[in-house]
């Protein structure tokens, strides 16, 4: 995609010619000082190969504090990023459906999931997805996001009894219903349950345009003692794997990520990013990346730790863009980095994510959403185009007589790609509502 509106980047070479002759600052693991002449290289081959590889990017990394080899690393990623997405940005316009916040697990950074006694616990009932959803139909969302906790039914037996009561034997059942009733309710679901298995996904993906699952990390590290996933057996990372690796298996266009800033070094970091785009290469089926950093909140074991700078959190979205590669989404969330967001679009991101005029982002409900307007201005402003997406990305969206995209109708289950046409442009855009939402309004 040709990209005319854009400014020039400035060339990361150039940035380099900055550091040319000074003293290297750090020691890489070959021993040899990583110099301004081995980033540019490094930096040369990956544009050229179209990726970064894993010891590169855990190199680079250790570096991203430094300015001018983060700026080189921003410069080649909004290089890589305009080679292969062009010069469109997306959003998703979408309702967040919490389904359950009860969850086997107790990552020791997360305030979402409560226990049953909680006064916050909170399991919907269809009634309530309905609800929610007409709020979205209201306002021009496309995207219904269930997202809820791993299994609860497995740790707590009260939720194992109401989910009796109302007819449910897990919470899968509770869940396909909950789908069922937002797509009927003119809304397309994207599920991101936690671990699932494949038949789990296989009755969820008629109601799903879409799944995702954070790989977060792959350090079996973070599963040690004191570590954030030691009560936490779905962050296995073999388990996380094997997911990601079913999900291709059935082609069901699939959201992972990396989670930024909870223990993991560098190189675990990289290494994370590259065990995504070798799934990604193998089964074709990722459709987005998401980079999220870590932000402790009270009340959790890893209140106090600190998280990434906003810079450390700029230079790790530019290496995820150069390891995943040009024609890869790779989004973040901008609530997380309000205070970067320009910063985030020369880093190679290509979208923002899911934004809702209708409810909270119950992950993170500390930090708002920047409005659509703000979006856009920002996203203006770096000579760029905002698009409203749905939860698939446009080149996802199969469309008749397209050569490029036909061949992705076997990632839908009938129903679902049928019902596309209702919801998606001739371009694979979201449609947009024919009045503009409040918040779009305002
Ligand atoms: S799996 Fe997700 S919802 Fe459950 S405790 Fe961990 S972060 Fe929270």
């Amino acid at each position: 995609m040709g990209h005319p509106g854009a400014p020039p980047p400035a060339c990361y070479r150039a940035r380099l010619r900055i550091r040319a002759g000074r003293a290297p600052v750090s020691a890489p693991s070959d021993g040899r000082p990583l110099g301004a002449d081995d980033i540019r290289s490094i930096l040369d081959d990956a544009l050229s190969a179209g990726r970064l590889e894993a010891s590169e990017a855990g190199r680079l990394g250790a570096r991203v504090a430094d300015p001018v080899v983060r700026g080189a690393l921003v410069d080649a990623a909004w290089e890589s990023a305009r080679q292969g997405r062009g010069g469109v940005v997306t959003v998703s316009r979408y309702v967040f459906i919490p389904l359950t916040n009860l969850c086997r697990n107790r990552c020791s950074y997360c305030t979402f999931a409560k226990l049953p006694e909680s006064p916050e616990a909170h399991t919907y009932s269809l009634d309530e997805v309905a609800e929610v959803v007409r709020g979205g139909v209201l306002t021009g969302c496309t995207e219904a996001l269930m997202c809820l906790g791993d299994k609860p039914e497995v740790a707590y037996r009260s939720y194992r009894d109401q989910l009796a009561s109302d007819g449910y034997s897990s919470t899968t059942d509770l869940l396909v219903e909950a789908c069922r009733v937002a797509f009927e309710g003119g809304m397309l679901p994207h599920t991101n349950a936690g671990i699932l298995t494949a038949e789990e996904m296989e009755r969820l993906r008629p109601f799903n345009a879409s799944m995702g699952l954070m790989m977060e990390t792959t350090s079996q590290r973070l599963r040690g003692k004191g570590m954030p996933h030691q009560y936490a057996p779905d962050k296995e990372p073999a388990r996380r794997i094997r997911m990601h690796e079913e999900a291709g298996e059935l082609k069901i266009p699939f959201t992972s990520g990396l989670l930024l800033g909870i223990g993991e070094n560098d190189q675990e970091r990289a290494d994370t990013l590259a065990e995504i785009r070798r799934i990604a290469d193998a089964y074709g089926h990722i459709q987005e990346v998401i980079v999220q950093p870590f932000h402790p909140k009270p009340g959790t074991r890893m209140r106090h730790v600190s998280p990434l700078s906003d810079e450390e959190v700029v230079g790790w979205t530019a290496i995820a863009r150069l390891v995943m590669g040009p024609q890869a989404n790779v989004q973040a969330p901008p609530n997380l980095g309000e205070s970067v967001l320009p910063e985030l679009l020369r880093a190679g991101i290509n979208d923002w994510g899911g934004v809702s005029p209708v409810t909270l982002d119950y992950i993170n409900p500390e930090a708002p959403w920047p409005t659509l307007p703000l979006l856009r201005e920002v996203t203006t402003a770096a000579g760029l185009e905002l698009r409203d997406r749905g939860p698939i990305y446009p080149d996802w969206v199969p469309r008749e007589g397209d050569g490029v995209t036909t061949d992705r109708n076997e990632f839908y289950d009938p129903r679902m790609r049928e019902a596309m046409p209702r919801f998606f442009d001739a371009d694979g855009f979201a449609k947009r509502p024919d009045t503009p939402s409040g918040e779009e309004a305002a």
